[in-house]
């Protein structure tokens, strides 16, 4: 039988099949799969399985994972495998607020790299926006100018914006990240009523060598909408992605690269460079250039250590 992975608590699953959940066990010879040995656990939620029932008529057996169109991971620096979190994601929903908790562009850069290496696509949401001059939303607008970047101004208070977000939501898979206080309960309680968003849990990483549980359920507010919330999501590595190649998965840096003198050119300290002199001339955007060098020095960093 087919189903879908709804929860993953350690090595524990629910599979869910026509509105039916079933907690499942894992077939050992998928934990040997070489392919799913990068993983500290092979299984995530949004996984489509083969999955039989056991002698006892109410637990199961996981056999086999469907293939995969995308996995949204996570690896802390230092620790050997990757962390599934999901799989078969439609989109990132990243939600950020004006006031409090303050704005964090470069981590909402961060996760839309590391979703466009995946070929996962995000939305933003900056929450708020009552509390928002119009200065405030312009800076946003032309910190992303040049890109494709959907972005919602939206306010639980007030409802603006609220449907045209909602939209965006409705029929699909989407992994959602807030930091807590953005007013991610709110907008989704006033989305879907009776929502009662569980709980789960990405836990923070524990160190070196340690065993890492990750709790990670999806909810599904019918219609196809189904939402995985992580609120414990703040690091996630991007350290599979070499230097040289991360101006790729900023939107508005390829179509300037083939105009710089070096290729590849990584737009640091490269002469002659065309996205340093568009960030002059302002068409891209000051800060949003740090925030790629902020990335870019991260992964310099790493490069530089692994191959010494
Ligand atoms: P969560 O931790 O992201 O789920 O945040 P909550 O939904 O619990 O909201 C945190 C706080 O922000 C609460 O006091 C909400 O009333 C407030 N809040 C949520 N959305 C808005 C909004 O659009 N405007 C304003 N002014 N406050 C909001
Ligand atoms: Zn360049």
């Amino acid at each position: 039988m087919k189903g879908t992975v709804v929860t993953a608590m350690g090595r524990f699953y629910t599979v869910e099949k026509d509105g039916t959940q079933m907690n499942c066990g894992l077939r050992g010879r998928i934990r040997k799969d070489p392919a799913l040995r990068r993983y500290s656990e092979p299984v995530a939620v949004g996984d489509l399985v083969d999955f039989s029932i056991n002698d006892d008529g109410e637990t199961g057996t996981i056999e086999e994972i469907l293939d995969r169109t995308n996995v949204f991971t996570r690896k802390d620096r230092g620790r050997r495998r990757e962390d599934l979190i999901a799989a078969n994601l439609d989109q990132i929903v990243i939600i950020q607020s004006f006031s409090t908790p303050k704005l964090n562009l470069r981590f909402v850069d961060r996760l839309i790299v590391r979703g466009m290496k995946e070929g996962i696509p995000a939305i933003v949401c900056v929450n708020k926006a009552d509390l928002a001059g119009r200065k405030d939303i312009e800076q946003v607008r032309s910190y992303y100018s040049g890109t494709d970047q959907p972005l919602f101004f939206t306010s639980a208070k007030t409802g603006r914006s609220l449907k045209d977000f909602s939209r965006e939501v409705r029929g699909r898979l989407s992994i959602l990240t807030g930091s807590s206080g953005v007013g991610k309960s709110t907008i989704l309680n006033a989305l879907f009523p009776g929502l009662n968003l569980r709980t789960s849990e990405v836990s923070a990483s524990t160190g070196k060598g340690r065993h890492t549980t990750t709790n990670v359920s999806m909810v599904n507010v019918g219609d196809g909408t189904r939402l995985i919330d992580t609120p414990g999501l703040r690091e996630f590595g991007l350290m599979d992605i070499e230097p040289e190649q991360l101006g790729s998965y900023f939107f508005e840096f390829p179509e300037y690269a083939h105009n710089c003198a070096f290729s590849p050119c990584t737009h640091d300290h490269e002469p002659d460079c065309e996205v340093k002199r568009q960030v002059e001339k302002g068409t891209i955007h000051e800060e949003r250039y740090i925030s790629y060098l902020n990335i870019l020095y991260s992964l310099k960093e790493y490069y530089g250590n692994r191959y010494k």
